[in-house]
């Protein structure tokens, strides 16, 4: 559910038509929904609502400061990856006793800012990682609170680049490897093990890798028990899936009833790291039609958008729903969809039906709001697109596009 829509046939966002936020801010931009990322947190979190239960975003997903910010009114932690994103959800006024610091290259510089800041735990990766944490909290005269991330071997049957939670992946430690950490985290003396981690993988349309998972996190908890290791947390990640196309991704409320079940009586509190099923279709990113061009075998719609700008159709082939801004009712035809950038991998969408479109005119491309403004850069020296939030009828900059100065900025 979320609040794009056609009115007669215009797209609008909220209150607002599409077609005249682009006249007014240009394109491309990156447009999101208010009321859906509220609606869509509260749905999320009142799904967990028979669990003691922390739900922290996961920043990588949508990390503009406006958006945290709306998100930590809301009562979100966050789950963060860098000291850049620990820095921003704390400027977006999120209490740090409500983050968690996961990813496998947390560096001295960035474990200092976490202890400084009093995070509410590290997701550790590495039995490296428990050494370098131990080190720099024995130097600040802290303890540092962490769970391990254990990698529990599931397949989570998504695409391999957004798969984590699997022998082969670079993340967390496998169960054993998991045990041996927490002997060693209990003897090190400035680390205090409070909790369990994983975190499977992205997209997930079946809650059945979760509790598969799950089930071998509480198996490793009784083992950790035996050993007199007492924890509080059990972060199970995020991953939980979206709508791009014709996926019917399970509703989270029938994870956080499956998730009641399984823990009926057990006294640990439960962290979920949404990122994408938070974001992603809260927003859009609108484009405009350059150019059209035909050969005996193509149409091309180029259009001002590339793969700088939204970059999952390149890097997972990702399917993206692209829709008019305002319908027409000419006849169907064939496009692939492409930017302007010099790479033939630079396209939104290939072998798309859409009513034929001209250039001048612009489009949507849904499912925009995860993963969309976040991997952006400004390869071919693009400036990066402006993202809007619409709430109601109100339009607010939350990031103004970038200038060519802003693109050399820091350069000598
Ligand atoms: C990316 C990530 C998430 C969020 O994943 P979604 O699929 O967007 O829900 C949560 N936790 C960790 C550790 C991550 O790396």
């Amino acid at each position: 559910m979320h609040h794009f829509e056609y009115r007669n046939g215009k797209l609008f966002a909220e209150e607002v038509n599409v077609s005249e936020l682009a006249k007014q801010y240009g394109t491309p931009a990156y447009i999101y929904s208010a009321a859906t990322f509220r609606r869509h947190f509260q749905a999320f979190d009142s799904a967990f609502s028979d669990l003691d239960h922390l739900t922290c975003f996961s920043v990588k997903a949508n990390s503009n400061l406006s958006v945290l910010k709306m998100l930590a009114e809301q009562g979100a932690g966050m789950d963060v990856v860098s000291g850049g994103e620990l820095f921003r959800a704390l400027k977006a006024g999120v209490a740090a006793d409500k983050i968690v610091y996961s990813g496998v290259g947390k560096r001295a510089a960035e474990i200092k800012q976490a202890l400084e800041a009093g995070i509410l735990m590290f997701n550790v990766e590495s039995i490296a990682e428990l050494h370098k944490i131990n080190d720099v909290a024995e130097e600040m005269g802290k303890i540092a609170k962490i769970s391990i991330r254990i990698n529990p071997d599931v397949d989570p049957q998504t695409h391999p680049y957004i798969s984590t939670g699997m022998k082969k992946n670079k993340f967390g430690l496998d169960i054993e490897h998991s045990l041996e950490a927490y002997k060693l985290a209990a003897k090190l003396s400035h680390i205090e093990p409070i909790g369990m981690d994983c975190h499977i993988g992205s997209q997930l349309t079946s809650i059945s890798p979760f509790l598969e998972a799950l089930e071998k996190l509480l198996k490793f908890y009784e083992r950790l028990k035996e050993i007199n290791i007492s924890i509080q947390y059990l972060d199970l990640g995020g991953g939980l899936g979206i709508s791009y196309e014709e996926e019917e991704p399970p509703h989270p409320s029938e994870f956080g009833k499956a998730l009641a079940e399984k823990l009926a009586g057990v006294p640990l509190k439960v962290i979920l790291e949404p990122g994408r099923v938070i974001a992603g279709n809260a927003g859009i990113m609108v484009t405009e039609v350059i150019y059209t061009k035909s050969n005996p075998t193509k149409n091309f719609l180029i259009v001002d958008a590339g793969m700088n700008d939204l970059i999952r159709p390149s890097l997972y082939g990702s399917y993206h729903r692209i829709g008019e801004v305002e319908k027409n009712e000419r006849e169907t035809k064939e496009y692939d969809i492409v930017g302007p950038i010099c790479e033939s991998g630079d396209f939104l969408a290939r072998e798309r039906d859409l009513p034929e479109v001209h250039d001048g005119e612009l489009l949507a491309v849904f499912s925009a709001g995860a993963y969309g403004f976040t991997m952006a850069s400004n390869y071919n020296s693009r400036p990066r697109a402006c993202e809007l939030i619409v709430d109601g009828e109100t339009i607010l900059v939350a990031r103004k596009r970038e200038s060519y100065e802003d693109l050399v900025a820091n350069e000598l």
